[in-house]
């Protein structure tokens, strides 16, 4: 390869570009396939540094009794991948491991985003080496030093054997991408100002126990001299913080939503944090009768989806309304296929698919059930959908209520849990139901983007106003419901709790419910354009464009 220059080499140690490859976890491996993407619609010259997983995102079995099975998803990286010749090294506890690395083009109008899979199970490796990208996220903390070495620094050494020329961002997609400073600060003789200048970050996690920390004795052990003599000053006096290392070796440092700006201000005193808001890619969310509607009646949003925000509220209402019954019936039809209960197309469908854990608060509306009873009373069938941790018993308990509750609430509402949520699964969800369900704590939930699919396929959100709803239902009220109160007034988590249950009951009995069966059609129908409209801003053409002008233009 001639040499070839980079606007953007873009690290993230997860990547979900397709359910048959299991090297993402959650929603922040989604994001970075949908922004890169985006580079590759928009010709952005970016390759993409990521790592090879064998075991990434987990196939998961739900028997009839609610428990859970979660097995690795078998697959060959070479029947999707291709091998490339280039190797690097990376001394790890003073040993030479070997890095190789594997290719997925994005094409686009012409244009390619190469997407580099860096893996280390590999001939010349010892088999505990060769481990080191088998699980992702898996192991113990020096197994993530040494999995955070290999994508930062094997990623630096892999751009240079691949000839790359001038680069003119390194961006790191969350702090484990770090370690590529240190390589950086090694080839620029050690110079801050001189690594800050070509870096950016982004931050996701609004939690502080989110972050990764390490000691300084095990940094040391795994990493050896690749630790530089001033290390505390860059990321922390007292463990290696890999937020603090990207943050001060960044000229640009982001959060994912205007409001996770504000937490990691508040997290980070003294730390310069922007914020750039997440976004979807359009075309690859949007389901197919929609798209073929958008076609006719939105020209040239494939190109520029910001055309959706002009051209919406021209949608003929039955058009519009078709194209969605007809996603309907599809999702509908997966169900059925799946549950002894018959889920109807003329019956109010709520889905609530993601990661069961703490902080989305899934059983939220499962609070009160006398009242869920009262207000759904045979009006309203639930879909449900996401795995838990395997490691997790808490949140695997609570899939298993949800699977039995379908069976005690049969008569008032019907429920059904979906297992293996995968990227696929949330296409059909996304696009199917008429309301997506959202029920974050809030100040949690750094953006979301399931949301702003459900958006582009005329789906209403209901949400608590937290991560990217708070922008969405403030541009546009109409595209959606809200649950509560706003962000800032934050009370005590139990209260906090009752108060958005009970705010949900009303929202759905006396404005979800009767909107969709007792007013006139015309009502929902503007909703769904209003919602189709807010991804003229929520996509991620606009954050690529936005990550240009900020973060990807070197000072
Ligand atoms: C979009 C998506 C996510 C992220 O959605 P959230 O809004 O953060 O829940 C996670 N998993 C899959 C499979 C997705 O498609």
């Amino acid at each position: 390869m001639p040499d070839k220059p980079l606007t953007v080499a873009y690290f993230t140690m997860e990547i979900g570009l397709t359910s048959s490859m299991p090297t993402f976890a959650g929603g922040l491996g989604i994001l970075a396939a949908d922004i890169m993407r985006s580079c590759a619609d928009l010709a952005v010259p970016a390759a993409c540094i990521t790592v090879c997983w064998q075991h990434g995102y987990l196939h998961q079995h739900i028997h009839a009794d609610g428990t859970q099975e979660y097995e690795n998803t078998p697959w060959d990286p070479a029947s999707v991948l291709k091998r490339l010749p280039e190797t690097v090294k990376v001394s790890l506890e003073g040993r030479e491991v070997t890095v190789g690395a594997w290719l997925y083009e994005i094409v686009s109008n012409g244009h390619t985003v190469p997407v580099y899979f860096l893996d280390t199970n590999l001939q010349e490796n010892t088999p505990e080496d060769r481990e080191i990208t088998s699980f992702l996220y898996g192991g113990d903390l020096a197994m993530r030093i040494r999995q955070e070495a290999v994508l930062g620094i094997g990623g630096v050494r892999m751009l240079r054997a691949l000839k790359y020329g001038e680069i003119g961002t390194y961006h790191m997609n969350e702090g484990h991408a770090a370690f590529l400073t240190l390589e950086l600060l090694k080839e620029r003789e050690y110079s801050d100002g001189n690594v800050r200048k070509s870096c950016a970050f982004t931050t996701h996690t609004p939690v502080k126990a989110g972050h990764d920390v390490f000691d300084y004795g095990l940094a040391s052990r795994v990493l050896g001299d690749a630790i530089p003599w001033h290390i505390k000053k860059i990321a922390g006096e007292d463990a290696l913080s890999m937020t603090h290392l990207a943050m001060h070796l960044s000229r640009y440092t982001c959060a994912v939503s205007r409001i996770h700006g504000q937490v990691s201000r508040r997290m980070f005193p003294g730390e310069s944090i922007d914020a750039i808001t997440n976004g979807v890619h359009h075309t690859t969310w949007t389901c197919p009768s929609m798209q073929s509607l958008f076609d006719r009646y939105a020209s040239g949003w494939r190109n520029d989806p910001s055309v959706l925000e002009r051209t919406c509220r021209e949608f003929p209402d039955d058009d519009l309304w078709e194209a969605h019954q007809e996603a309907k019936k599809a999702l509908l039809a997966y169900v059925n296929e799946r549950t002894d209960q018959t889920f109807d197309v003329d019956t109010l469908t709520i889905a609530s698919a993601r990661r069961v854990v703490p902080y989305k608060r899934p059983e939220l509306l499962y609070t009160n059930l006398e009242r869920l009873k009262e207000v759904c009373g045979g009006r309203v069938q639930i879909i449900h959908s996401g795995n838990a941790h395997p490691s997790d018993p808490f949140s695997q308990e609570v899939i298993q209520r949800m699977v039995q509750r379908s069976r005690t609430l049969h008569d008032f509402v019907k429920i059904h849990y979906i297992e293996n949520y995968n990227p696929d699964l949330a296409k059909l969800l996304v696009a199917g139901t008429d309301v997506w369900l959202n029920t974050p704590t809030r100040l949690h939930e750094a953006s979301g983007t399931s949301g702003m699919k459900a958006c582009v396929n005329g789906v209403l959100n209901l949400s608590t106003l937290d991560g990217w709803w708070i922008e969405g239902y403030g541009r546009d009220p109409e595209a959606g419901w809200r649950i509560g109160p706003l962000a800032e007034a934050l009370g005590d988590a139990e209260e906090d709790r009752k108060v958005d249950a009970e705010d949900f009951y009303t929202q759905l009995q006396y404005e979800v419910i009767p909107e969709y069966y007792y007013q006139e059609r015309r009502r929902w129908i503007r909703r769904m354009k209003r919602a189709v409209g807010l991804m003229g801003y929520f996509n991620t053409h606009r954050c690529v464009h936005e990550y240009l002008r900020k973060a990807w233009t070197p000072s």
